[in-house]
């Protein structure tokens, strides 16, 4: 059976660091991270330069824009109307924080979730890309890949797969360095090779420690 410890080797045997997240300000993350739900990077990233393009990619200036206004701008990134208000609850909150970065991290994670719009994996990409917190984040390339491989269920809720990475990788050292890449690695690997369908798994590097094909 392999470990938690030893995919995130092979993986990075194979890649190499993925230097994430692909932003150049903790606020770029911040939005990218909510704009991310449902739809591509490359539509984030349209919707994140016609920001930048409008000289509104901050936080008072998304709070000032008219909703309809925001939505156009961030049109590329799909469910504008909803993610527009999404941003503006995430600014609203993120502009009343005094200082975030001396919070505790279990505090400051149930204060994102309490935003309207911020789920389980929106606050941990926040958590852990922009405010570096070690926490790990779960998405759907965690659950196809890591339920291949035998080491998780695929329908185990958020937090229990959040918990069972984190006690499984509670030994290794510099956590924030760690997660940030073994997730970007993951998200990697089931874009390119363990595809939900038809799986490349002749040039899987992970082919010997998995049963999925058996
Ligand atoms: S061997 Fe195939 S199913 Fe298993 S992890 Fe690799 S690509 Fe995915």
């Amino acid at each position: 059976m392999p470990t938690f410890y030893s995919i995130y080797t092979r993986l990075l045997r194979r890649y190499g660091p993925q230097s994430w997240w692909p932003a150049d300000s903790k606020f770029e993350v911040m939005v990218g991270a909510i704009l991310t739900q449902n739809t591509s990077w490359l539509n984030v990233e349209k919707a994140l330069d016609n920001l930048k393009k409008n000289d509104c990619l901050s936080c008072d200036a998304i709070l000032k824009l008219k909703p309809n206004k925001l939505a156009v701008l961030i049109k590329s990134s799909g469910y504008f109307n909803v993610k527009a208000q999404r941003l503006q609850n995430y600014c609203e909150w993120f502009s009343r924080q005094k200082n975030p970065d001396t919070r505790a991290t279990d505090e400051l994670r149930t204060d994102l979730l309490s935003i309207n719009g911020v789920g389980p994996e929106t606050a941990d990409d926040i958590l852990l890309y922009a405010f570096h917190r070690p926490v790990f984040v779960i998405d759907a390339y965690t659950r196809r890949l890591f339920s291949r491989l035998n080491l998780v269920y695929a329908q185990d809720s958020y937090e229990d797969l959040r918990l069972l990475f984190e006690k499984k990788l509670a030994k290794q050292k510099n956590k924030v360095k760690l997660f940030n890449d073994y997730h970007a690695l993951i998200v990697r690997h089931a874009k390119d090779i363990c595809l939900v369908r038809n799986p490349d798994c002749e040039s899987c590097c992970l082919q010997r420690q998995c049963s999925y094909n058996e």
